[in-house]
């Protein structure tokens, strides 16, 4: 098995777009802000308009449909059939397993990289009691169907302190499920879970004893598993992506941000108007990037800093790594 951080790479770009906000859930952690990011749905015109914005560096930009919910979107398999004509290096659509439109009859698995599906609970209780009812099931027959009609799939596991407990019980609950890829998080402090209990994140030991572990063993059925480094010792090189590498994560009021942690503030770096995407005035995230301090990120100091801790000479005993800084373990 190897096991490698996988550096910030300005070769690629990611793509996370955000065809609409609408949801048929009500995650209790859900990072969608409709107010910061719209309540609108895209057009497919629109898509194609703003994928042609980045149709020139298309061969190495990965594109992930994200919503809300992107099956929802009515044009959601022609948004991919237009993204495959421009040729994006890779397609995938994130789901939370409704699979609306009969998605999976109007493409097929030569059109789309994967289907990634999000499950936050090894129980159906936890599951639903995080993310509501029905969406234990969902989840699973939607892996079961995509599966048989021979789509890559892939699932990812949002830890908190809510279902940390059950992450023990992943590589079990993955056997035999078909999905070649698995993708672990933390917790965000974002949007609509600012208003809920479901936002702590895990401290440092708990993290560190539960997660590599688990990796590894999912990791030794053949899947490839990647999970958040996020926490680095002083002697470790800090990165902000956002110096380093090309992310853009747009919203479908024309938003574009390059952090996501900066996503519940009017912030962002630029903004698509008239289909140019146009750098924002300052003061937006882009001059907070820069910023040297020895927690790690910024961002993270100044939203979430519950997850800090300090010595008694008040020095922090950790840093935090970029929230897209991540292990992959390779089968
Ligand atoms: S986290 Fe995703 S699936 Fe859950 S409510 Fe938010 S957009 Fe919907
Ligand atoms: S999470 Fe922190 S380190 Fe990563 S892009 Fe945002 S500000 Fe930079």
């Amino acid at each position: 098995m190897k096991k490698q951080t996988v550096a910030f790479s300005r070769q690629s770009t990611n793509l996370f777009f955000h065809i609409l906000t609408r949801c048929n859930l009500r995650c209790a952690h859900c990072y969608i802000n409709r107010e910061q990011h719209g309540s609108n749905t895209l057009s497919l015109d629109t898509i194609r308009d703003w994928l042609g914005i980045f149709s020139s560096k298309a061969k190495d930009t990965n594109l992930i449909f994200l919503g809300g919910e992107p099956t929802l979107h009515p044009d959601l398999a022609s948004a991919v059939s237009i993204a495959g004509s421009m040729d994006f290096k890779s397609i995938t659509i994130d789901t939370n397993g409704f699979m609306f439109h009969n998605i999976l009859d109007k493409i097929t698995p030569d059109q789309i990289d994967f289907f990634s599906f999000s499950l936050d609970g090894v129980s159906k209780g936890i599951n639903d009691a995080i993310r509501g009812d029905g969406c234990f099931d969902a989840v699973m027959s939607g892996i079961s169907n995509a599966v048989k009609k021979g789509f890559s799939c892939s699932m990812i596991y949002t830890v908190s302190e809510k279902n940390i407990h059950e992450v023990s019980k992943l590589p079990e609950l993955v056997k035999g499920l078909g999905i070649s890829r698995f993708f672990i998080q933390v917790v965000g402090l974002r949007g609509e879970s600012e208003n809920t209990d479901a936002k702590q994140q895990v401290s440092k030991s708990i993290w560190q004893e539960t997660i590599p572990k688990t990796a590894e063993q999912i990791a030794e059925q053949g899947i490839i598993v990647t999970y958040p480094k996020v926490f680095l010792t002083h002697g470790d090189t800090f990165e902000c992506a956002a110096n380093v590498a090309d992310n853009y994560f747009i919203f479908p009021n024309g938003r574009v941000y390059q952090c996501p942690l900066c996503e519940d503030f009017p912030f962002h770096s630029y903004e698509i108007i008239n289909n140019v995407l146009t750098p924002c005035p300052k003061i937006n995230e882009t001059n907070f990037f820069s910023l040297q301090i020895p927690e790690g990120c910024v961002m993270n100091k100044l939203i979430q800093p519950e997850n800090l801790s300090y010595d008694d000479n008040g020095f922090p005993r950790y840093k935090i790594a970029c929230c897209m800084l991540k292990e992959e373990l390779q089968p």
